[in-house]
């Protein structure tokens, strides 16, 4: 199986495909859950795979810490150890160095920092970075590279894009093909259009498998994200998959898609399951809040999880009142399974040419929270 991307319709930008990968197809648009050390938090991997899920994330930064690459690889990759055959991408681990660990040192050969866990060195390179996710098996590798801060100046943007593309090079030359495997380069540029194209130009030299836009959702906005992807994605190629890497909200998600993003991460669904809100048809809900306590209806009755199916938002309310696990796990499945659906529904929509008619008709949902 070569890895690959069909387009298959188009709707406006937004776009409907199938990646083929040597862990299994994966219909686009598609949202992967964040396995972040190995595990969806607080889901068995049956569980994942009950909310539609086709693909997980794994983070470099913290497996290689723990349980360490090399383990994982004795284990029989990531896949075997965590009962996920099917795809993974795994970040490059340059974005938690930059936001978890301590005592870092960026110079042009790699990032040195120490780890949040036990305070021990570690030195991560373009080549490293590459050496542990083929370690850990990922069908989907990142290059190594800085997300530039926001705000940046063009000059510091510059910059910081200028290595990353360095880095991407390197990346690249130390990444090690294998039949229905790719990587995935990162275009950068912070909210400069000049840099997202100098960007976007130098990564399509190198031919990746797959393009990110990196350096968005840290805080420029909504408006301005939606800008710059207005401006990167028409400099990508048409038949290679697009991914927006840390992404977002279900309204970012529609924004995106109709914007031809193709693949999204979040720790969102699984975060707000564990702090009890719940993404639904009728907008976002805090399970915690006193006007379910006796509300005998399901989270979401347009949704077929587990947690919908069968059980109440009044259950929902006294588990996490009485912080009992089940809580989470269920929320959790429910998110999870509304985001896996808002992208079912959104590929379908595209397939039939009624996009913008869908995100309207999801919207107008959204504004029921009120009422709900
Ligand atoms: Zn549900």
């Amino acid at each position: 199986m070569t890895f690959s991307f069909d387009l298959l319709g188009t709707d406006g930008a937004a776009r409907a495909g199938t990646l083929h990968t040597a862990h299994g197809d994966v219909p686009t648009p598609t949202f992967m859950a964040v396995g972040t050390a190995g595990t969806v938090k607080a889901m068995t991997a049956d569980a994942v795979r009950s909310t539609g899920a086709k693909i997980v994330l794994g983070n470099t930064y913290h497996l290689m810490l723990r349980p360490t690459a090399e383990r994982v690889a004795r284990l029989g990759g990531l896949h075997k150890m965590m009962d996920w055959p099917g795809p993974i991408l795994t970040d490059s681990g340059g974005f938690q160095v930059m936001s978890l660990a301590k005592l870092r040192k960026m110079t042009e050969d790699g990032v040195t920092f120490r780890s949040h866990i036990d305070g021990t060195a570690y030195h991560l390179t373009p080549e490293r970075s590459m050496e542990i996710q083929h370690l850990l098996d990922s069908t989907i590798t990142m290059v190594l590279d800085e997300c530039t801060k926001f705000p940046a100046t063009h000059d510091e943007a510059a910059a910081s894009m200028r290595m990353s593309t360095r880095w991407a090079k390197r990346s690249r030359d130390a990444f090690i093909p294998r039949e229905g495997y790719g990587q995935f380069g990162i275009v950068q540029g912070s909210v400069y259009e000049d840099l997202r194209k100098e960007s976007a130009a130098a990564l399509r030299e190198l031919d990746f498998e797959g393009y990110a836009i990196g350096g968005l959702a840290v805080g420029e906005g909504q408006e301005s994200m939606f800008a710059m992807l207005d401006i990167t994605a028409p400099l990508l190629p048409t038949q290679k998959p697009r991914y927006l890497m840390g992404v977002g909200t279900p309204d970012d998600l529609l924004g995106s898609v109709a914007r031809g993003v193709d693949m999204f991460d979040c720790v969102m669904p699984t975060r707000a399951g564990r702090t009890a809100r719940a993404f639904t048809s009728h907008g976002v809900f805090n399970l915690r809040n006193a006007r379910f306590i006796d509300d005998g209806r399901p989270l979401d009755e347009s949704c077929s999880c587990l947690c919908c199916t069968r059980h109440t938002r009044a259950y929902l309310h006294h588990l996490i009142r009485a912080e009992e696990i089940l809580g989470p796990m269920l929320l959790t499945t429910h998110n999870l399974t509304y985001y896996q659906s808002l992208m079912q529904g959104a590929r379908a929509a595209i397939l039939e040419n009624r996009y913008a008619a869908y995100c309207e008709k999801t919207r107008a949902g959204w504004e029921d929270a009120k009422n709900g």
